[in-house]
């Protein structure tokens, strides 16, 4: 293994993309917000998480919903209680560079 060799080759495949995305954090409110491209994980306390998307959330209260308020009301299917903590992720991953 040879990290130097790793990192030269990313840096070519980087330059020859002109755009690299910027990933700013997202700051949601309301499920609607950015335009609901984004995905949520959700944190339990008992340390059981899952993952929703804000469409799947918007088909049973809305879109109009504050994130929060929505959060309080969903059980966690593990425990059963009501102490999910949402994470907001980003829908597109970043690109992996696989090494041969
Ligand atoms: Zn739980």
């Amino acid at each position: 293994m040879c990290p130097e060799r790793t990192i030269s080759h990313c840096k070519a495949v980087l330059d020859g993309c002109t755009v690299i995305p910027c990933r700013r954090p997202l700051n949601i409110t309301k499920l609607s917000d950015e335009f609901g491209q984004y995905e949520i994980l959700l944190t339990c306390e008992c340390g059981h998480t899952r993952k929703c998307f804000p469409q799947t959330l918007a088909r049973i209260a809305g879109w109009e919903v504050q994130l929060d308020d929505l959060v309080k009301r969903l059980r966690c299917s593990k425990c059963g209680e009501r102490k999910c903590r949402p994470t907001i992720l980003h829908l597109t991953t970043p690109r992996k560079y696989t090494t041969h």
